[in-house]
């Protein structure tokens, strides 16, 4: 195991949006500093961090400078540019490691890794043009979501297909190398947040059950409405992803519970959005969870005290800030545009 970083050591954050403000916090109840690299001014996360860097992921001499502030890099979201982490990576320690996020940044890649698992995910087909994209339709059939292997999230860069659609119109639609992915009848989504340590340790929180409208994520319940035997499925196959990435920090696995059993839909190399209820339902959270990990401390107990109810509020939601019960968390964001994430309200009652 890597020494681990002692309080007062510095964990560079590169994204200053919710994610990296929550980091932030965990990191500085541990005693923890945080530097934010954000090319976007005024960060969420740069009200609660140490200090931000405002420079763009190809500014060269700013992203020298960051890496050499810091003792240790992470990151909230996964597409950050190759070149800028071939400059940190020759610095300091990523966690979570190259392997993770280029496997998580790729939907085709990432499907090609659960399979060799022996995971099962939905029936899929790479598309890199209009005759790929006809063949995979003829073999996949409709209902089918054509999704952008690269850079998609919250439902962007993806096409639902009904049946009859024209394959050329489509290809120039989503005008980007996609995959095909059959449309999977699911009784519920879950998603399990699992932590790694340096050394190899491994803790999960229990799923939660996921509802999306509109493609992001509305409400996370938990414990969510699986037998025990499907809990532990998704336990043990989170379990079994971490180890294979020589993971080391949190990552989210969304799961399609079906009759046939759990597929795996995607994974995320990072706190996740489905993961927020932990904060008041556990005694460690995901971000304290996180923060550990990549400093190299030993993981804390995430064992779930409390059922939790967790709703974001997107967009205009926010206007009823004075009014919600529960745990109130809010992102420090100025504009509530629609979609936009900008907080969310854990509910908790005793653990059933
Ligand atoms: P994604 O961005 O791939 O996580 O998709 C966002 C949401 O769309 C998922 O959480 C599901 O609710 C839905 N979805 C995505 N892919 C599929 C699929 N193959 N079958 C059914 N629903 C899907």
């Amino acid at each position: 195991m890597n020494d681990p970083l002692p309080p007062g050591s510095t964990i560079g954050i590169l994204g200053g949006g919710q994610l990296g403000r929550m980091l932030s916090v965990a990191a500085s109840r541990l005693g923890l500093k945080t530097l934010i690299f954000e090319p976007a001014p005024n960060p969420p996360a740069g009200q609660v961090a140490d200090q931000v860097t405002t420079a763009g992921y190809d500014d060269v001499a700013a992203l020298d400078a960051f890496a050499s502030s810091v003792d240790v890099i992470t990151y909230e979201f996964e597409n950050i540019p190759t070149a800028a982490l071939d400059l940190l990576e020759a610095k300091r320690a990523i966690h979570p490691g190259r392997r993770a996020l280029a496997t998580a940044q790729d939907r085709a890649d990432e499907k090609t890794f659960l399979e060799g698992l022996g995971l099962r995910v939905a029936p899929w087909a790479k598309v890199d043009g209009a005759d790929d994209l006809s063949r995979a339709m003829a073999e996949i059939g409709t209902p089918s979501i054509l999704k952008t292997r690269r850079l998609g999230y919250d439902g962007k860069g993806q096409i639902r297909l009904k049946g009859g659609e024209d394959p050329q119109v489509l290809w120039e639609q989503i005008n980007a190398p996609a995959v095909l992915e059959g449309f999977v009848d699911f009784t519920c989504e879950i998603s399990v947040i699992v932590a790694r340590s340096t050394d190899g340790q491994v803790v999960c929180f229990d799923p939660g059950e996921n509802v999306h409208t509109d493609g992001i994520l509305d409400t996370t319940t938990v414990p969510a409405r699986i037998s025990r035997s499907q809990a532990t499925d998704a336990v043990l196959l989170a379990g079994q992803i971490v180890n294979a990435l020589e993971y080391v920090g949190v990552l989210g696995v969304e799961l399609f519970v079906t009759t046939q059993g759990l597929l795996v839909n995607e994974i995320a190399p990072r706190v996740h959005n489905s993961g927020h209820w932990t904060q008041d339902a556990c005694l460690i959270d995901q971000f304290e969870q996180h923060i550990r990990a990549i400093a190299g401390w030993p993981l804390g107990d995430g064992t779930r005290h409390s059922n939790a109810v967790m709703t974001n509020l997107i967009g205009d939601d926010i206007d009823g800030w004075a009014g919600f019960d529960g745990a109130v968390h809010l992102y420090g964001k100025a504009e509530a545009r629609p979609g936009r994430k900008m907080g969310h309200v854990n509910r908790i009652s005793p653990r059933s």
